[in-house]
């Protein structure tokens, strides 16, 4: 399938499951995850319309940023503390924050507030990354000193499994995560948007409330 075929594909799955969720389309930010190709390949993904690009390695980011102008920027991925200088200024989202010591450097090294999703572990699975959920509430009210992080949503990756219940189960517990923290009304935190669903749960995660999709392989790799 050519790229374009694979995104009029994603784009009708996508309204498929809203349409089951009973949500508007509009809802939905798409975040084309681009790791995996290209500058070139990723221009192709411009092209196509999508205004949010991914990627979640600081060198791959610098240059990609540097070539492709016009698109809002997420950086996906763990940073280490002494490569926030390289990329702070140049994103528009990061979507793994879950260490002080990041947050504190982010905050030294831009000059306006940082959209920012705090990664949570929810599945608990020692390899994945994010901050536990009992941790949680501390982490957030601790940042609000912080006065160029804002912490826009919560973000998770859910266990790469075929059971629906447990995928899902997972999307809905960040749901509860980031109503609470909503609920809390701090000014740092609006915490209205949830980064949830990957190229093979994106659907459940459409069920399950997200409001950005961060989808790479079903999209950009033609080798799927
Ligand atoms: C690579 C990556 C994705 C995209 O995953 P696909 O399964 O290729 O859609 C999403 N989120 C994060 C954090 C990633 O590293």
């Amino acid at each position: 399938m050519t790229l374009d075929r694979r995104y009029r594909k994603l784009q009708e799955d996508i309204k498929a499951a809203c349409g089951k969720a009973q949500r508007d389309v509009s809802e939905l930010t798409l975040i084309a995850v681009t790791k995996y190709v290209t500058i070139d390949e990723t221009k192709k993904v411009k092209a196509l319309g999508i205004s949010d690009l991914g990627e979640n390695r600081v060198k791959e980011a610098q240059e990609k940023i540097e070539a492709i102008k016009d698109v809002a920027w997420h950086f996906i991925g763990p940073l280490q503390s002494r490569k926030v200088k390289e990329i702070a200024e140049k994103i528009d989202y990061f979507h793994a924050l879950d260490r002080m010591k990041i947050a504190k450097e982010l905050n030294k090294r831009r000059s306006s507030p940082l959209n920012c999703f705090i990664q949570v572990n929810i599945s608990g699975e020692a390899t994945k990354g994010g901050v536990e959920q009992e941790a949680l509430q501390a982490f957030v009210e601790s940042l609000s000193s912080l006065e160029n992080i804002r912490i826009v949503g919560l973000m998770t990756m859910a266990p790469h499994s075929t059971d629906e219940s447990l995928v899902r189960g997972v999307f809905k517990e960040l749901r509860r995560c980031c109503d609470h923290i909503k609920s809390l009304e701090l000014p740092h935190a609006p915490c209205d948007y949830l980064s949830m669903g990957m190229s093979n749960d994106f659907e459940w995660a459409i069920l399950e409330g997200a409001t950005h999709l961060r989808i790479g392989s079903t999209l950009v790799n033609p080798e799927r």
